[in-house]
């Protein structure tokens, strides 16, 4: 995903995000290209048709319509025909920001086209400080004395609805370049489901995201100021290009649990598995089992195989929770089978569970390890 530079700075960076309902991240991504980012600095193409038909200025009474949804569905239109505003007070000034109904205000991209993050959402209890704004209510028809910025989708918009500047009115059939101008304009709003890729004709996809890497172009920002240099084939100096590359090892493993469970706990790849092997002595005060448990383990470690063994002194139901919950791949259970001469293998991933006899353990083993994801 392509991704703010931040603190660290250089010219690019790309985060290295899993697609999870619990990450912490928006991400905006193509289906059919390439292209991800985070939400904080996506592009997007245009999705539905903003606006309407061209038609003639209207003013109508809408009483008590403050939300784009009650104004679109008492003008019987949808929120793709509203032009919505969202006031914010940028230092000590007030700002009025235009998207389509249908979109949000991206405050990382306002910031970016602001040059300052010192803004916010206009608070009720400032309202009074700018008389000249009717809030719920204001449209760019008209209005004065109020700086403006407009998403990029509005130019060209024709058959909008939008607020009047007055109490209880709005405007319908409102076209830019005949009724207001769009400028400022800046892309300014975020993508939704169903937009067009900026790279290709794909449909962009909106998903949650856990960043399990970052890494950074540095180039020589570091290297210049600290003179970080090496002497190249044509004998002269050249400052040493940086790049910087981090894996969030302990963001992984949360994040491989998170994706890799079900509701007896964890199930873990095998590639990732701390141990391949669980070995569950049901009856460990019994000696045949206890010694058929030993030699198991033995023979596992001889081919490289270290295993889990619980051999506490809990009930059967207990361990069995216990080890799904732990999640090993493969569990060997010696249990009361072995009186004729048999364990049970069980694959953690699919649950599924046989008898074998105890000589072919080892082969059973290495079976269900093979077949295990
Ligand atoms: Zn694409």
């Amino acid at each position: 995903m392509e991704a703010s530079t931040g603190l660290i700075g250089g010219s690019a960076s790309h985060e290295f995000m899993v697609i999870s309902e619990v990450g912490e991240d928006i991400l905006v991504y193509c289906e059919n290209c390439e292209y991800g980012a985070n939400a904080e600095l996506e592009m997007h193409g245009p999705g539905r048709a903003f606006g309407g038909e061209s038609r003639s200025i209207e003013e109508v009474k809408t009483p008590g319509m403050i939300t784009i949804d009650d104004v679109a569905g008492f003008l019987d239109t949808t929120c793709d025909g509203v032009l919505k505003c969202v006031l914010y007070v940028v230092g000590n000034e007030a700002l009025a920001v235009f998207v389509p109904g249908y979109r949000e205000v991206s405050e990382a991209k306002l910031m970016t086209a602001l040059g300052t993050d010192e803004f916010h959402v206009m608070r009720d209890d400032e309202r009074d400080l700018y008389p000249t704004i009717t809030p719920g209510y204001t449209g760019p028809v008209g209005l004065e004395g109020v700086r403006v910025l407009f998403d990029a989708e509005a130019r060209g918009a024709r058959g909008l609805v939008c607020g009047a500047n007055k109490l209880d009115y709005h405007y319908t059939g409102v076209e830019e370049g005949r009724d207001f101008t769009a400028e400022p304009v800046a892309d300014i709003a975020g993508a939704v489901e169903g937009d067009l890729c900026p790279r290709c004709d794909g449909i962009l996809k909106i998903a949650r995201g856990i960043e399990i890497g970052h890494i950074f172009k540095l180039g020589t920002k570091y290297t210049d100021p600290l003179k970080v240099e090496f002497t190249g084939e044509d004998g002269a100096l050249h400052p040493v290009i940086m790049g910087t590359y981090g894996i969030g090892t302990s963001r992984m493993l949360q994040t491989i649990v998170e994706q890799h469970n079900d509701e007896g706990g964890i199930s873990w790849p095998k590639a990732v598995a701390p141990l391949p092997v669980q070995i569950v002595v049901v009856g460990p005060g019994r000696p045949d089992q206890a010694e058929a448990a030993d030699r198991l383990e033995r023979e596992l470690a001889a081919r490289g195989y270290q295993a889990l063994v619980d051999d506490r002194e809990v009930s059967p139901g207990v361990k069995f929770n216990d080890a799904d919950l732990i999640g090993l791949p493969v569990q060997i259970v010696v249990g009361k089978k072995l009186a004729d001469g048999k364990v049970d293998l069980k694959t953690r991933h699919t649950g599924e569970r046989r008898d074998v006899a105890l000589e072919e353990a080892l082969e059973g083993f290495e079976r269900a390890l093979a077949e295990a994801p």
